[in-house]
Protein backbone atom coordinates (compact mmCIF):
# COMPACT_ATOMS: atom_id res chain seq x y z
CA UNK A 1 0.00 0.00 0.00
CA UNK A 2 1.44 3.20 -0.80
CA UNK A 3 1.85 5.62 1.95
CA UNK A 4 -0.79 8.22 0.10
CA UNK A 5 -3.57 5.53 0.03
CA UNK A 6 -2.81 4.21 3.63
CA UNK A 7 -5.58 6.45 5.14
CA UNK A 8 -8.24 5.44 2.74
CA UNK A 9 -7.40 2.14 2.44
CA UNK A 10 -7.81 1.50 6.47
CA UNK A 11 -11.40 3.75 5.93
CA UNK A 12 -12.03 0.59 3.25
CA UNK A 13 -10.93 -1.98 5.46
CA UNK A 14 -12.89 0.00 8.13
CA UNK A 15 -16.30 -0.16 6.35
CA UNK A 16 -15.97 -4.19 6.23
CA UNK A 17 -15.73 -4.70 9.70
CA UNK A 18 -11.77 -5.03 9.76
CA UNK A 19 -8.66 -3.03 11.41
CA UNK A 20 -5.47 -2.97 11.97
CA UNK A 21 -5.81 -1.59 15.54
CA UNK A 22 -2.77 -2.94 17.67
CA UNK A 23 -1.54 -4.31 14.57
CA UNK A 24 1.88 -2.70 15.86
CA UNK A 25 3.62 -1.11 18.38
CA UNK A 26 4.03 -1.86 22.43
CA UNK A 27 1.30 -3.83 22.91
CA UNK A 28 -0.54 -6.99 22.59
CA UNK A 29 -0.73 -8.02 18.85
CA UNK A 30 -2.98 -9.98 16.83
CA UNK A 31 -3.51 -13.32 18.93
CA UNK A 32 -3.08 -16.84 16.82
CA UNK A 33 -4.86 -19.73 16.62
CA UNK A 34 -5.66 -22.52 14.26
CA UNK A 35 -7.12 -21.41 10.86
CA UNK A 36 -9.92 -24.17 11.46
CA UNK A 37 -12.61 -23.49 13.69
CA UNK A 38 -15.03 -25.33 11.72
CA UNK A 39 -12.79 -28.65 12.65
CA UNK A 40 -14.72 -29.15 15.58
CA UNK A 41 -16.33 -27.71 18.51
CA UNK A 42 -12.62 -27.96 20.45
CA UNK A 43 -11.65 -25.94 18.04
CA UNK A 44 -14.70 -23.64 17.62
CA UNK A 45 -13.84 -23.12 21.56
CA UNK A 46 -10.29 -22.67 21.07
CA UNK A 47 -11.22 -20.33 18.75
CA UNK A 48 -13.27 -18.13 20.60
CA UNK A 49 -11.43 -18.12 23.50
CA UNK A 50 -8.30 -17.06 21.44
CA UNK A 51 -10.76 -13.88 20.40
CA UNK A 52 -11.75 -12.80 23.86
CA UNK A 53 -8.41 -12.60 24.64
CA UNK A 54 -7.07 -10.95 21.97
CA UNK A 55 -10.55 -8.62 22.30
CA UNK A 56 -9.47 -8.72 26.28
CA UNK A 57 -6.13 -6.95 25.53
CA UNK A 58 -7.47 -4.52 22.81
CA UNK A 59 -6.37 -1.20 24.05
CA UNK A 60 -8.81 1.35 24.95
CA UNK A 61 -7.67 4.38 22.87
CA UNK A 62 -9.68 6.21 20.34
CA UNK A 63 -6.36 7.53 18.97
CA UNK A 64 -6.73 4.72 15.92
CA UNK A 65 -10.47 6.19 14.62
CA UNK A 66 -9.18 9.92 15.89
CA UNK A 67 -6.43 9.22 13.26
CA UNK A 68 -7.23 6.81 10.65
CA UNK A 69 -11.31 7.23 10.73
CA UNK A 70 -11.65 11.32 11.10
CA UNK A 71 -13.16 10.58 14.40
CA UNK A 72 -13.64 13.56 16.47
CA UNK A 73 -11.32 13.45 20.38
CA UNK A 74 -14.15 12.89 22.68
CA UNK A 75 -14.42 16.13 24.82
CA UNK A 76 -16.29 16.96 28.42
CA UNK A 77 -18.99 18.91 29.08
CA UNK A 78 -16.21 21.84 29.29
CA UNK A 79 -15.14 20.99 25.86
CA UNK A 80 -11.95 19.43 27.43
CA UNK A 81 -10.33 16.53 26.06
CA UNK A 82 -11.00 13.72 28.02
CA UNK A 83 -7.89 11.37 28.27
CA UNK A 84 -7.88 7.66 27.73
CA UNK A 85 -7.89 5.04 29.66
CA UNK A 86 -6.03 2.20 29.59
CA UNK A 87 -7.08 -0.37 32.30
CA UNK A 88 -4.23 -2.95 31.08
CA UNK A 89 -1.50 -0.76 29.71
CA UNK A 90 -1.84 2.46 31.19
CA UNK A 91 0.31 5.50 30.71
CA UNK A 92 3.38 3.65 29.23
CA UNK A 93 1.71 1.01 27.69
CA UNK A 94 4.21 -2.55 27.16
CA UNK A 95 7.60 -2.00 27.45
CA UNK A 96 7.93 -3.72 23.77
CA UNK A 97 5.52 -6.09 21.63
CA UNK A 98 3.60 -8.54 23.05
CA UNK A 99 2.61 -12.25 21.34
CA UNK A 100 0.14 -14.63 22.13
CA UNK A 101 -0.55 -18.28 20.37
CA UNK A 102 -2.94 -20.83 20.83
CA UNK A 103 -2.22 -24.56 19.68
CA UNK A 104 -4.32 -27.25 19.43
CA UNK A 105 -2.10 -30.71 20.04
CA UNK A 106 -1.44 -32.67 18.07
CA UNK A 107 -0.47 -29.88 15.52
CA UNK A 108 1.64 -26.69 16.58
CA UNK A 109 0.73 -24.83 13.37
CA UNK A 110 0.95 -21.29 15.03
CA UNK A 111 4.68 -22.25 16.96
CA UNK A 112 3.42 -21.79 19.90
CA UNK A 113 7.11 -21.66 21.62
CA UNK A 114 7.98 -18.97 19.81
CA UNK A 115 5.49 -16.40 21.61
CA UNK A 116 5.62 -14.64 24.70
CA UNK A 117 2.79 -16.18 25.86
CA UNK A 118 0.78 -19.46 24.58
CA UNK A 119 -2.13 -21.80 25.37
CA UNK A 120 -1.63 -25.19 24.64
CA UNK A 121 -5.26 -26.86 24.49
CA UNK A 122 -5.66 -30.23 26.88
CA UNK A 123 -8.39 -31.78 25.11
CA UNK A 124 -9.85 -35.06 27.01
CA UNK A 125 -12.89 -36.68 26.27
CA UNK A 126 -13.60 -34.75 23.79
CA UNK A 127 -12.99 -31.48 25.95
CA UNK A 128 -11.21 -28.70 26.58
CA UNK A 129 -10.85 -29.45 29.66
CA UNK A 130 -8.15 -26.54 30.33
CA UNK A 131 -4.56 -24.95 28.69
CA UNK A 132 -0.92 -25.71 29.61
CA UNK A 133 0.57 -22.33 30.05
CA UNK A 134 3.78 -21.24 28.16
CA UNK A 135 5.48 -18.28 28.58
CA UNK A 136 9.20 -16.21 27.33
CA UNK A 137 9.41 -17.54 23.65
CA UNK A 138 10.63 -14.96 21.29
CA UNK A 139 12.89 -15.08 18.01
CA UNK A 140 14.56 -11.86 17.84
CA UNK A 141 18.65 -11.50 18.26
CA UNK A 142 21.21 -9.62 16.67
CA UNK A 143 24.44 -10.76 15.43
CA UNK A 144 27.46 -10.17 17.40
CA UNK A 145 24.93 -9.06 20.54
CA UNK A 146 25.49 -12.38 22.99
CA UNK A 147 22.75 -10.52 25.22
CA UNK A 148 20.25 -11.07 22.74
CA UNK A 149 19.12 -14.34 21.55
CA UNK A 150 16.18 -16.61 20.46
CA UNK A 151 14.63 -18.32 23.51
CA UNK A 152 12.09 -21.24 23.35
CA UNK A 153 8.88 -20.75 25.68
CA UNK A 154 8.62 -22.50 28.64
CA UNK A 155 5.89 -24.71 30.00
CA UNK A 156 4.99 -22.92 33.08
CA UNK A 157 1.75 -24.42 34.22
CA UNK A 158 -1.85 -25.30 33.49
CA UNK A 159 -5.20 -23.04 33.60
CA UNK A 160 -8.53 -24.08 33.38
CA UNK A 161 -10.50 -22.09 30.31
CA UNK A 162 -12.25 -20.31 32.75
CA UNK A 163 -9.49 -19.06 33.91
CA UNK A 164 -6.88 -18.02 30.57
CA UNK A 165 -8.39 -14.00 30.78
CA UNK A 166 -6.98 -13.59 34.22
CA UNK A 167 -4.03 -15.46 33.54
CA UNK A 168 -3.44 -13.17 30.28
CA UNK A 169 -3.94 -10.12 32.21
CA UNK A 170 -1.68 -11.28 35.04
CA UNK A 171 1.56 -12.46 32.59
CA UNK A 172 0.94 -9.08 30.59
CA UNK A 173 0.73 -6.93 33.57
CA UNK A 174 3.63 -8.42 35.52
CA UNK A 175 5.70 -8.37 31.51
CA UNK A 176 4.58 -4.68 31.88
CA UNK A 177 5.48 -3.48 35.36
CA UNK A 178 9.18 -5.91 35.19
CA UNK A 179 10.36 -5.51 31.52
CA UNK A 180 13.26 -3.55 30.80
CA UNK A 181 12.06 -0.43 29.95
CA UNK A 182 15.73 1.13 29.29
CA UNK A 183 16.51 -0.94 26.49
CA UNK A 184 14.71 -1.93 23.50
CA UNK A 185 16.60 -4.84 22.44
CA UNK A 186 16.48 -5.92 26.32
CA UNK A 187 12.95 -5.32 26.78
CA UNK A 188 10.65 -8.23 25.70
CA UNK A 189 9.40 -11.24 28.25
CA UNK A 190 11.98 -13.51 27.26
CA UNK A 191 14.35 -11.63 29.13
CA UNK A 192 12.77 -10.46 32.16
CA UNK A 193 12.25 -13.94 32.71
CA UNK A 194 16.07 -15.15 32.21
CA UNK A 195 16.88 -11.88 34.00
CA UNK A 196 14.74 -13.10 37.34
CA UNK A 197 14.12 -16.50 36.92
CA UNK A 198 11.01 -18.63 36.29
CA UNK A 199 10.52 -19.10 40.32
CA UNK A 200 10.53 -15.56 40.35
CA UNK A 201 7.96 -15.45 37.93
CA UNK A 202 5.68 -18.34 39.55
CA UNK A 203 5.65 -16.24 43.10
CA UNK A 204 4.78 -12.84 41.28
CA UNK A 205 2.00 -14.68 39.47
CA UNK A 206 0.73 -16.41 42.56
CA UNK A 207 0.58 -12.61 44.14
CA UNK A 208 -1.93 -11.57 41.19
CA UNK A 209 -4.01 -14.65 40.97
CA UNK A 210 -4.41 -15.64 44.35
CA UNK A 211 -3.55 -19.60 43.43
CA UNK A 212 -0.28 -20.98 41.89
CA UNK A 213 -0.97 -22.68 38.55
CA UNK A 214 -0.65 -26.48 38.88
CA UNK A 215 1.69 -28.45 36.79
CA UNK A 216 1.28 -28.90 33.01
CA UNK A 217 -1.00 -31.93 31.59
CA UNK A 218 0.51 -34.37 29.33
CA UNK A 219 0.37 -33.57 25.53
CA UNK A 220 2.16 -34.41 22.08
CA UNK A 221 2.97 -32.14 19.27
CA UNK A 222 3.21 -34.29 15.97
CA UNK A 223 3.27 -31.40 13.22
CA UNK A 224 4.46 -27.73 12.70
CA UNK A 225 3.02 -26.13 9.62
CA UNK A 226 -0.20 -26.40 7.44
CA UNK A 227 -2.46 -28.98 6.45
CA UNK A 228 -2.46 -27.93 3.02
CA UNK A 229 -5.47 -28.80 0.28
CA UNK A 230 -9.00 -29.59 0.73
CA UNK A 231 -10.31 -30.55 3.98
CA UNK A 232 -14.11 -31.01 5.01
CA UNK A 233 -15.73 -30.43 8.42
CA UNK A 234 -18.38 -31.78 9.89
CA UNK A 235 -20.76 -29.26 8.77
CA UNK A 236 -19.78 -30.93 4.94
CA UNK A 237 -18.78 -27.68 4.42
CA UNK A 238 -15.31 -27.88 2.48
CA UNK A 239 -11.74 -25.54 3.01
CA UNK A 240 -9.08 -25.82 1.00
CA UNK A 241 -5.36 -24.80 2.60
CA UNK A 242 -3.50 -23.37 -0.48
CA UNK A 243 0.60 -23.51 -0.97
CA UNK A 244 1.89 -19.87 -1.36
CA UNK A 245 5.06 -19.61 -1.30
CA UNK A 246 6.26 -17.42 1.36
CA UNK A 247 3.60 -15.70 1.50
CA UNK A 248 3.16 -13.71 -1.54
CA UNK A 249 0.62 -13.69 -4.29
CA UNK A 250 2.08 -12.83 -7.77
CA UNK A 251 1.34 -13.56 -11.30
CA UNK A 252 4.00 -15.47 -12.70
CA UNK A 253 4.94 -17.36 -15.96
CA UNK A 254 3.59 -20.68 -15.62
CA UNK A 255 1.31 -19.52 -12.87
CA UNK A 256 -0.84 -16.84 -12.19
CA UNK A 257 -1.92 -17.30 -8.85
CA UNK A 258 -3.15 -13.20 -8.12
CA UNK A 259 -5.71 -13.30 -11.41
CA UNK A 260 -6.54 -16.66 -10.14
CA UNK A 261 -7.57 -15.35 -6.44
CA UNK A 262 -9.41 -12.44 -7.75
CA UNK A 263 -11.19 -14.62 -10.38
CA UNK A 264 -12.20 -16.88 -7.30
CA UNK A 265 -12.87 -14.07 -4.55
CA UNK A 266 -15.61 -13.45 -7.07
CA UNK A 267 -17.39 -16.32 -7.24
CA UNK A 268 -16.42 -17.61 -3.47
CA UNK A 269 -19.41 -17.07 -0.78
CA UNK A 270 -17.01 -17.56 2.45
CA UNK A 271 -14.04 -16.21 3.51
CA UNK A 272 -10.30 -16.06 2.99
CA UNK A 273 -8.06 -16.31 5.98
CA UNK A 274 -4.51 -15.94 6.44
CA UNK A 275 -2.35 -18.47 7.99
CA UNK A 276 0.58 -18.40 10.53
CA UNK A 277 2.80 -20.18 7.58
CA UNK A 278 2.40 -17.89 5.23
CA UNK A 279 -0.30 -19.71 3.90
CA UNK A 280 -4.34 -18.73 2.51
CA UNK A 281 -7.44 -20.75 3.04
CA UNK A 282 -10.39 -20.42 1.29
CA UNK A 283 -13.11 -21.62 3.64
CA UNK A 284 -16.58 -22.59 3.53
CA UNK A 285 -17.03 -23.39 0.38
CA UNK A 286 -20.33 -25.91 -0.14
CA UNK A 287 -20.29 -28.74 -2.26
CA UNK A 288 -21.76 -27.38 -5.30
CA UNK A 289 -19.44 -24.36 -5.36
CA UNK A 290 -16.19 -26.59 -5.02
CA UNK A 291 -15.93 -27.61 -8.46
CA UNK A 292 -15.77 -24.07 -9.84
CA UNK A 293 -12.79 -23.48 -8.14
CA UNK A 294 -11.28 -26.65 -8.31
CA UNK A 295 -11.30 -25.63 -11.87
CA UNK A 296 -9.64 -22.60 -11.04
CA UNK A 297 -7.52 -23.66 -8.27
CA UNK A 298 -6.28 -25.41 -11.47
CA UNK A 299 -6.35 -22.91 -14.64
CA UNK A 300 -4.26 -20.45 -12.36
CA UNK A 301 -1.97 -23.10 -10.58
CA UNK A 302 -3.16 -22.60 -7.40
CA UNK A 303 -3.59 -26.06 -6.73
CA UNK A 304 0.89 -26.14 -6.23
CA UNK A 305 0.21 -27.87 -2.99
CA UNK A 306 -0.05 -31.67 -5.14
CA UNK A 307 2.73 -30.88 -7.10
CA UNK A 308 5.56 -29.67 -4.18
CA UNK A 309 7.63 -31.36 -1.72
CA UNK A 310 7.43 -31.93 1.82
CA UNK A 311 10.35 -29.31 1.58
CA UNK A 312 9.02 -27.01 0.02
CA UNK A 313 5.76 -26.75 1.78
CA UNK A 314 7.94 -26.77 5.36
CA UNK A 315 9.85 -23.19 3.70
CA UNK A 316 9.34 -20.05 4.99
CA UNK A 317 10.89 -16.65 4.46
CA UNK A 318 10.43 -13.25 5.53
CA UNK A 319 9.78 -10.30 3.07
CA UNK A 320 14.14 -9.49 2.98
CA UNK A 321 14.80 -7.34 0.16
CA UNK A 322 13.86 -4.91 -0.89
CA UNK A 323 10.52 -4.43 0.98
CA UNK A 324 12.05 -4.67 4.75
CA UNK A 325 14.46 -1.64 5.51
CA UNK A 326 16.28 -3.99 8.27
CA UNK A 327 17.54 -7.03 5.57
CA UNK A 328 21.51 -7.62 5.35
CA UNK A 329 20.55 -10.36 2.71
CA UNK A 330 17.64 -11.68 0.04
CA UNK A 331 15.17 -14.04 2.02
CA UNK A 332 11.29 -14.28 -0.04
CA UNK A 333 13.48 -14.09 -3.16
CA UNK A 334 15.87 -16.10 -3.03
CA UNK A 335 14.53 -19.58 -0.97
CA UNK A 336 12.52 -20.65 -3.50
CA UNK A 337 15.83 -20.70 -6.16
CA UNK A 338 17.78 -22.35 -2.79
CA UNK A 339 14.83 -25.19 -2.08
CA UNK A 340 15.27 -26.19 -5.38
CA UNK A 341 18.45 -27.02 -4.99
CA UNK A 342 18.40 -28.70 -1.99
CA UNK A 343 15.43 -30.72 -3.55
CA UNK A 344 18.14 -32.06 -5.85
CA UNK A 345 20.30 -33.02 -3.18
CA UNK A 346 17.83 -34.66 -1.30
CA UNK A 347 16.37 -36.38 -4.72
CA UNK A 348 20.11 -37.81 -5.17
CA UNK A 349 20.41 -39.59 -1.33
CA UNK A 350 16.40 -40.81 -1.81
CA UNK A 351 15.13 -38.01 0.74
CA UNK A 352 12.71 -36.08 -1.59
CA UNK A 353 9.60 -37.58 0.01
CA UNK A 354 11.06 -36.61 3.75
CA UNK A 355 9.55 -33.51 5.52
CA UNK A 356 12.46 -30.86 6.78
CA UNK A 357 11.42 -27.44 7.93
CA UNK A 358 13.28 -24.47 5.83
CA UNK A 359 13.47 -20.97 7.04
CA UNK A 360 15.26 -17.99 5.61
CA UNK A 361 15.41 -14.43 7.17
CA UNK A 362 17.35 -11.27 5.59
CA UNK A 363 18.31 -10.55 9.27
CA UNK A 364 18.41 -11.88 12.79
CA UNK A 365 15.29 -10.63 13.78
CA UNK A 366 13.45 -13.47 13.26
CA UNK A 367 10.37 -13.03 11.47
CA UNK A 368 9.76 -15.81 9.26
CA UNK A 369 11.01 -17.97 12.89
CA UNK A 370 14.71 -19.56 11.46
CA UNK A 371 15.38 -20.48 15.02
CA UNK A 372 12.50 -22.92 14.98
CA UNK A 373 13.36 -24.67 11.48
CA UNK A 374 15.69 -27.91 11.40
CA UNK A 375 17.23 -25.79 8.27
CA UNK A 376 17.55 -21.91 9.80
CA UNK A 377 19.54 -19.29 7.47
CA UNK A 378 19.51 -15.67 8.61
CA UNK A 379 21.10 -13.22 6.67
CA UNK A 380 24.65 -11.52 7.40
CA UNK A 381 25.53 -9.51 4.19
CA UNK A 382 24.61 -10.08 0.44
CA UNK A 383 24.64 -13.88 -0.63
CA UNK A 384 25.77 -14.48 3.22
CA UNK A 385 23.78 -16.41 5.96
CA UNK A 386 24.56 -18.18 9.41
CA UNK A 387 23.51 -21.76 9.00
CA UNK A 388 21.42 -22.79 12.00
CA UNK A 389 21.06 -26.34 12.10
CA UNK A 390 18.79 -29.17 14.21
CA UNK A 391 15.58 -27.94 15.61
CA UNK A 392 13.06 -30.28 15.91
CA UNK A 393 10.22 -30.91 13.11
CA UNK A 394 7.45 -30.04 15.71
CA UNK A 395 8.73 -26.87 16.63
CA UNK A 396 9.40 -27.35 20.44
CA UNK A 397 13.49 -27.17 20.54
CA UNK A 398 15.66 -24.64 18.87
CA UNK A 399 18.41 -25.08 16.32
CA UNK A 400 21.55 -24.26 16.81
CA UNK A 401 24.55 -22.25 15.33
CA UNK A 402 26.13 -24.80 12.81
CA UNK A 403 28.48 -22.30 10.24
CA UNK A 404 28.48 -18.65 10.40
CA UNK A 405 28.64 -16.76 7.33
CA UNK A 406 28.36 -18.96 4.37
CA UNK A 407 27.52 -18.72 0.98
CA UNK A 408 25.39 -20.96 -1.04
CA UNK A 409 28.38 -23.36 -2.12
CA UNK A 410 29.18 -23.82 1.23
CA UNK A 411 25.73 -24.00 2.43
CA UNK A 412 24.73 -26.93 -0.41
CA UNK A 413 27.96 -28.72 0.69
CA UNK A 414 27.10 -29.36 4.20
CA UNK A 415 23.75 -30.17 3.72
CA UNK A 416 25.06 -33.13 1.26
CA UNK A 417 27.56 -34.53 3.20
CA UNK A 418 24.89 -34.09 5.93
CA UNK A 419 22.14 -35.42 3.97
CA UNK A 420 24.28 -38.38 2.67
CA UNK A 421 24.71 -39.47 6.74
CA UNK A 422 21.02 -39.38 7.35
CA UNK A 423 19.74 -41.01 4.45
CA UNK A 424 22.55 -44.01 5.72
CA UNK A 425 21.70 -43.75 9.41
CA UNK A 426 18.41 -42.49 10.38
CA UNK A 427 16.09 -44.51 12.54
CA UNK A 428 12.81 -45.41 11.28
CA UNK A 429 10.85 -42.29 11.20
CA UNK A 430 13.39 -40.35 12.44
CA UNK A 431 13.10 -36.28 11.40
CA UNK A 432 16.37 -34.74 10.39
CA UNK A 433 16.86 -32.08 13.10
CA UNK A 434 16.53 -35.28 15.49
CA UNK A 435 19.24 -37.10 13.58
CA UNK A 436 21.45 -34.37 13.61
CA UNK A 437 21.17 -33.97 17.42
CA UNK A 438 21.63 -37.67 18.17
CA UNK A 439 24.45 -38.02 15.83
CA UNK A 440 26.18 -35.35 17.46
CA UNK A 441 26.59 -33.20 14.63
CA UNK A 442 24.68 -30.26 16.88
CA UNK A 443 24.86 -30.18 20.26
CA UNK A 444 22.17 -30.85 22.74
CA UNK A 445 21.56 -27.77 24.19
CA UNK A 446 19.24 -28.78 26.26
CA UNK A 447 16.07 -26.39 24.69
CA UNK A 448 13.85 -28.87 24.45
CA UNK A 449 10.16 -28.65 25.74
CA UNK A 450 7.34 -30.75 25.95
CA UNK A 451 5.74 -32.36 22.61
CA UNK A 452 8.34 -33.65 21.05
CA UNK A 453 7.30 -36.27 18.31
FE1 LIG B 1 13.08 -7.69 7.90
FE2 LIG B 1 13.30 -10.31 7.54
FE3 LIG B 1 14.78 -9.06 9.37
FE4 LIG B 1 12.15 -9.39 9.73
S1 LIG B 1 13.71 -11.00 9.65
S2 LIG B 1 13.31 -7.54 10.13
S3 LIG B 1 11.41 -9.12 7.63
S4 LIG B 1 14.88 -8.80 7.14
Amino acid sequence: ILKRNLKNSIAHMNQVLMDSLAACGDVNRNVMCTVLPEASEVHAEVVATAQAVGEHLLPKTTAYHEIWLDKKRVVDSKGEVVPDHEPIYGATYMPRKFKIAFAIPPRNDVDVYAHDLGFVAIVEGGEVVGYNVTAGGGMGASHGDPVTYPRLASVIGFCTPQQVIEVTEAIVTIQRDFGDRSERKHARFKYTIDDRGLDWLHDELESRLGYRLPEPRAFEFTHNGDQVGWQQTSDGMWHCVLFIQNGRLADREGATQLTGMREIAGIHQGEFRLTPNQNVVISGVTAEQRPAIDQLLQAHGLDSWNRQTPLRLHSMACVGFPTCGLSMAESERYLPDLVTLIEQQMEKHGLQQQAITIRMTGCPNGCARPYLAEIGLVGKGPGLYNLHLGAAFNGSRLNTLYRESVYEEDILSELDTLFASYAAERQANETFGDFLLRSGVVADAGLQQEGAA
